[in-house]
């Protein structure tokens, strides 16, 4: 065990002793990693416990694949109905309806019924027909929720309205990952799910938590660039492994809400920002707003943030002013 010295009136715990536990799960879909300092292995594996059971949680609320969570519950209740929601749910979509006020809808949790067709798309290698668009698409706009936050309820105006979660509930479940160890003494830790991550203190003895990002040369070749990460989340989003390829178009399944297409512009957004929730949502937002709108909600927002434009040959990294990492 550290011991605690007095520091001014700040305890902080000596935790030149403790050594490194890494930590990698199935959760939510993805692998779900935790490296962190711990006194020892009973304490490391205790808190990890408790962290993934915290996520366990979460994916039980979250979910749109699991028929019995909590999400696909209220959206299976009567519309026009106040319906009392969890904490968790009620916070999640609450700041998921913010930031589609704040993208005029780029950002949309009612997405369900068209990210659904996407996700048949990609698994017979299909474009969705017109007429089946156009009928998600009738199902999905933020206007049609309402939130009490006094009495926690939330109220899905039409019928069959879909919520899907998937653009921000692995960057909240981050977050909570990292509270429950940071309530558990663990103040160097480094949290991961795919691509949302978030860091506490750095290791011991060194700047920060290694992290790669593809960064672009002077001649538009892409590179594999290390940064050094504390105190921070970073996510990326857009041009993952997850589209549909259809007469040489690819169609991403992140989709924009408004037309109910797949994007097609082939863009990697990155953000960095103090919590996780905030960087993955904001990833996704800005790939639907695409690199110039994008970048005016960055600007707007101070948000730190790279946006990289794959071309034929040539690619381009673009950040924003208030990008702080190089
Ligand atoms: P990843 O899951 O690969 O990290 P994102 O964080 O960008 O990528 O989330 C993509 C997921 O977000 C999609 O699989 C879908 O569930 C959901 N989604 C797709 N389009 C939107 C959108 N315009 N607004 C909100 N969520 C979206
Ligand atoms: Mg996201």
């Amino acid at each position: 065990m550290g011991f605690w010295p007095l520091t001014g009136c700040q305890t902080v715990p000596d935790d030149s002793t403790w050594q490194r536990f890494e930590y990698v799960n199935p959760k939510m879909g993805t692998k779900f990693r935790l490296k962190f300092y711990a006194p020892n292995q009973v304490t490391a594996e205790r808190v990890a416990r408790l962290a993934y059971n915290r996520v366990e949680k979460l994916n039980a609320i979250f979910s749109d694949y699991s028929p019995s969570s909590e999400l696909n519950h209220l959206c299976a209740k009567p519309h026009g109905k106040p319906i009392p929601v969890s904490s968790d749910l009620f916070n999640i979509i609450q700041q998921s309806q913010q930031l589609a006020r704040e993208t005029g809808g780029a950002f949309d949790i009612t997405a369900g019924p068209s990210v659904r067709l996407w996700r048949q798309s990609r698994k017979h290698v299909q474009m969705p027909t017109a007429d089946s668009l156009a009928a998600a698409t009738k199902r999905v706009g933020f206007q049609k929720i309402r939130l009490n936050p006094r009495k926690r309820t939330v109220t899905l105006m039409s019928a069959g309205m879909q919520l899907d979660l998937g653009g921000i509930a692995k960057g909240y479940a981050v977050d909570e990952a990292m509270r429950i160890l940071k309530q558990n003494g663990i103040r160097r830790a480094f949290v991961a799910a795919s691509g949302d991550m978030l860091t506490s203190g750095p290791p011991i003895g060194s700047e920060g938590w290694r992290v790669e990002i593809r960064a672009v040369d002077e001649f538009g070749n892409i590179y594999p660039r290390t940064i050094h990460l504390k105190h921070q989340a970073l996510s990326t989003s857009g041009d993952t492994e997850q589209f549909v390829e259809v007469n040489g178009q690819r169609y991403s399944h992140i989709i924009d809400p408004r037309t109910g297409i797949g994007l097609t512009n082939r863009i990697a957004v990155t953000v960095a920002a103090a919590s996780s929730t905030v960087a993955d949502s904001r990833a996704t937002a800005i790939s639907v707003l695409g690199v110039n709108k994008g970048m005016d909600y960055a600007n707007s927002e101070k948000l730190q943030v790279l946006i990289l434009t794959m071309g034929n040959k040539k690619h381009r990294l673009l950040k924003s002013p208030h990008w702080k990492l190089w």
